[in-house]
């Protein structure tokens, strides 16, 4: 039997699979990663998980034949050392070694926004577009470079932080410590935010009131239902994101001139038109003038399965370049 394992590590949940060939999830398990309770602890969740997906004996027989890992970084994919994971807590943690030991299976492990990329562009929709830009927007914002058909992960694996480029000199601190990164003003983490700091200025009743009458709920769903409730100053904050998001696209398209920019993430689908909208007009008004006939903003299509596909995916080319 041709199948691969592929595991998606987050920052909450571990999404586990048994992977046909192609985009056939066979077996599926999620569970969370309990992050606060140590490395440990993760680690054994990820063995039970694999566990959970895996026929008996099939580690044994043959028919595995590796196991793909995305995970949190920045990360070294040649060595399988993770560099540092905020979400995790792990400073210098060699995932990839850990898990070969474990499992006796050849591990491929790559960065989590990376994989996703990899498993839009082959099966979800980005399907036919060789020079891709995955863009994704939750608590935090990252990204992943697919050019030429092929993850661009740069000189020392960290390629796509997308979330990190600098939009907004003197903007808000951004989680890395740098200020005014895209993170920092079009994430989950920014609109929650930016709502906050309204209804303590006395404002956003409305949103104050979707979120419970609590400002510790104004999250970017409370947010996006006052939006959709035609609420101006829930539409303005999700405009304001969404227009930094657009600026980053339109420097991307000028510097990588991809023929798709695909959007994914939790906050991003929840906000739906109300982020990408303005984020496609803000692009097409910075973007170089000849590119932006041909910029093309389209949502991610695969939702939570982009990550084990990817992983499934990038196990299997590795795998045939060792031949
Ligand atoms: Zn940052």
């Amino acid at each position: 039997m041709n199948l691969v394992l592929a595991v998606d590590l987050g920052g909450t949940k571990i999404y586990s699979a048994l992977v046909g060939p192609g985009e056939q999830i066979l077996r599926r398990d999620v569970r969370p990663t309990e992050a606060a309770l140590g490395q440990k602890r993760v680690i054994a969740n990820i063995l039970a998980s694999l566990e959970a997906v895996t026929p008996a004996g099939a580690l044994r027989d043959g028919s595995i034949l590796a196991l793909g890992v995305g995970a949190p970084g920045p990360l070294d994919p040649v060595t399988g050392r993770i560099i540092f994971a905020p979400n995790l807590q792990w400073r210098d943690v060699n995932l990839k070694e850990i898990l070969q030991n474990a499992l006796g299976l050849p591990v491929f492990l790559e960065n989590d926004a990376n994989l996703a990329a990899l498993g839009e562009h082959l099966y979800g929709a980005g399907r036919g577009h060789d020079h891709m830009v995955f863009i994704t927007v939750s608590t935090g914002v990252g990204g992943g470079l697919v050019l030429n058909g092929e993850i661009y992960s740069g000189a020392f694996g960290g390629a796509g932080e997308i979330g990190h480029m600098v939009v907004a000199p003197g903007g808000p601190v951004c989680s890395c410590g740098n200020r005014g990164c895209l993170e920092a003003v079009a994430s989950g983490r920014a609109i929650k935010q930016r709502a906050v700091e309204l209804i303590s200025a006395g404002n956003g009743n409305k949103i104050l009131h979707l979120a419970g009458g609590s400002p510790d709920e104004a999250d970017a769903p409370a947010v996006t239902r006052a939006a959709q409730e035609g609420d101006p100053e829930a539409k303005e904050i999700l405009e304001t994101a969404g227009s930094y998001l657009g600026l980053a696209i339109a420097n991307i398209c000028t510097l990588l001139n991809p023929s798709l920019f695909v959007i994914g993430g939790g906050v991003a689908r929840g906000a739906g038109m109300f982020l990408l909208d303005p984020a496609e007009k803000e692009a097409h008004l910075r973007v170089l003038p000849a590119f932006r006939e041909s910029l093309k903003i389209v949502p991610a299509a695969l939702l939570g399965r982009a990550g084990v596909l990817g992983a499934a995916a990038y196990a299997r080319r590795k795998l045939a370049e060792r031949g």
